[in-house]
């Protein structure tokens, strides 16, 4: 439940980095095998090819919950990247929509989201690679705190701090990079405590980290264009981590991130 008062999933697909089919497709088999929340952004080029799969899976669209972003070039010109979004993605409201970062008139950006979000296209609003001090700047200017703020978190970098500093404000956080990101995730598969987790559930290392952000708080979006490994990243209902389990899995924090950005 977020502070917005809708419900998000708390498991999703990321489509980032997916070529218009491979993000078709994906989206396509993700609500297949039971997933609800897709999340896109502007940059990431393939608004429409969300679109597609969804009306090609037969889901309505009501029970997805759809997350997009506008990307920094857009904060000049909001409004108009709001309707842009919507238009591409074929829904009459975008259940969550994020700043993609930081940058010039992001407040003015977050000011045409609250706008939105009173005419109707918009649910939650949110922000994204935003730390304490950006995410402060935003609460000074806002009359609607963030739902969510949607930053790198996974095993090796896990935001303690930054969660904690949310709570206050109702305010959950949403795992980008969740399995360590593409190039980056046989480093967090093959670590010793994951794999030695991983086996004793019979499960995967990708099962382990998800299992460790859904009992964490976090909502995970992670990115395949693989149905195998999509209908793997949602199998992780039948199982728990224990509290020893999870306190292993704490103690992986390196607060190491993989990104540059
Ligand atoms: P991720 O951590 O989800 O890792 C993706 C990689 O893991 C891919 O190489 C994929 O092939 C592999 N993978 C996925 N499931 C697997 C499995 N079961 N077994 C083996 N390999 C598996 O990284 P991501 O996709 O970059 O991030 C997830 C989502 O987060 C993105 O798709 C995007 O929606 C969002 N994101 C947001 C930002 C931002 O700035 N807001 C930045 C990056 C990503």
């Amino acid at each position: 439940m977020l502070n917005s008062g809708y419900e998000m999933p708390i498991l999703g697909l990321g489509v980032f980095r997916l070529s218009d089919s491979e993000c078709e497709n994906s989206v396509y088999h993700a609500l297949q095998d039971g997933f609800r929340l897709i999340d896109t952004a502007r940059i990431y080029g393939n608004e429409a090819a969300v679109a597609r799969g969804l009306v090609r899976s037969g889901v309505p669209r009501e029970e997805v919950f759809i997350t997009t972003k506008i990307w920094t070039d857009d904060f000049d010109d909001a409004a108009n990247a709001i309707d842009a979004s919507l238009e591409r993605l074929g829904v009459d409201y975008i259940d969550l929509m994020l700043l993609h970062h930081e940058g010039p008139n992001d407040e003015e950006a977050y000011r045409a989201m609250e706008e939105a979000v009173a005419a109707g296209k918009i649910r939650s609003i949110g922000i994204s690679n935003f730390y304490e001090e950006g995410f402060a700047r935003i609460m000074e200017m806002a009359t609607i705190p963030p739902a969510v703020v949607q930053n790198e978190t996974h095993p090796y970098h896990q935001s303690a701090d930054m969660k904690a500093f949310l709570t206050q404000y109702g305010t959950v956080m949403e795992s980008w990079f969740p399995l360590g990101g593409r190039g980056n995730t046989q480093v967090l598969f093959n670590d010793e405590t994951i794999v030695d987790i991983a086996a004793a559930h019979n499960k995967t290392s990708a099962q382990v980290i998800l299992r460790w952000h859904l009992q964490a708080g976090n909502i995970a979006i992670p990115g395949s264009s693989n149905p195998d490994h999509i209908a793997e990243n949602y199998d992780i209902f039948d199982f728990e981590l224990s509290d020893e389990e999870m306190a292993r899995m704490t103690a992986l924090d390196k607060q190491e991130r993989f990104a540059s950005y």
